[in-house]
């Protein structure tokens, strides 16, 4: 895992502040859930932590180093959004070695790396075949297979879970938990459910107006809502 810091971190859209001051930090191993109401500046600050986005000001540290200017495949960080799909045109195991071709690593080390993702993801039988050959469970399960592929310290998640149906989603948060404990895996999580964010988290963070609200452990928002 690694250790996260946001320092006043602020993003402008022309003449709107969506991201105000945001500053926080997270340790090695933390799982953060941000709550808030739609329109709060999630996604947005998700996107500046990822690289999708510029900041305007302010830095964010993975580990100590400002990252702010550094490409997105440089950042070593695993993602998986609700609405960035699997490439429909390459099979399951295409798809999950991508990051791994980017990164240029070696033919037999791709190959060992995403046959143990396929068995983490319990997928073993699925290599060969396309994604929409796939549930869209399986489908998430791949996505989250090609996340942590490359071994990131840092994973972001965007309600990846919200087009799941309950039981299905009850599934994946199990899978993802398990996953972040084995791997102790840095872990910032986007959602509207509340309760999957005060069972999930170690942490909880309220944003509302582009602002934190509040951050703290799941038993102290509980104990004080
Ligand atoms: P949340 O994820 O909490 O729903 P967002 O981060 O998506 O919130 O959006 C925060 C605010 O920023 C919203 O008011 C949204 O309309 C605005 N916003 C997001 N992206 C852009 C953009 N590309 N241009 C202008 N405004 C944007
Ligand atoms: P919005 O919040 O407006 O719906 P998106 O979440 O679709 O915006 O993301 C904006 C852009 O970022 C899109 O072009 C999308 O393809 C791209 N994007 C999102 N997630 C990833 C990702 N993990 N890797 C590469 N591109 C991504």
């Amino acid at each position: 895992g690694a250790n996260i810091r946001l320092e006043n971190v602020c993003k402008d859209y022309g003449q709107t502040n969506v991201i105000k001051y945001v500053k926080f930090e997270i340790e090695d191993g933390d799982f953060l859930t941000i709550l808030g109401p739609s329109g709060a500046g999630k996604t947005t600050l998700l996107k500046m932590i990822a690289g999708f986005e510029d900041t305007s000001s302010g830095s964010i540290l993975i580990n100590g180093e400002d990252i702010a200017r550094k490409p997105i495949h440089k950042r070593n960080i695993g993602m998986l959004f609700q609405n960035y799909a699997l490439f429909p045109h390459m099979t399951v195991n295409e798809n999950i070695s991508f990051p791994l071709g980017i990164r240029k690593v070696k033919k037999a080390e791709k190959k060992e790396r995403v046959a143990e993702m396929l068995n983490k993801v319990k997928l073993g039988e699925y290599g060969k075949r396309y994604p929409r050959e796939l549930s869209g469970g399986q489908q998430q399960r791949v996505a989250l297979a090609r996340a942590l592929v490359f071994n990131p310290p840092v994973l972001l998640l965007d309600e990846p879970m919200a087009a799941l149906d309950k039981q299905l989603r009850k599934h994946m948060q199990l899978e993802i938990k398990e996953i972040h404990n084995a791997l102790g895996i840095t872990t910032i999580s986007v959602t509207h459910d509340q309760e999957e964010a005060l069972t999930m988290a170690t942490k909880v963070c309220i944003m509302k107006d582009g602002m934190v609200e509040q951050i703290a452990s799941p038993v102290e928002i509980y104990e004080r809502p």
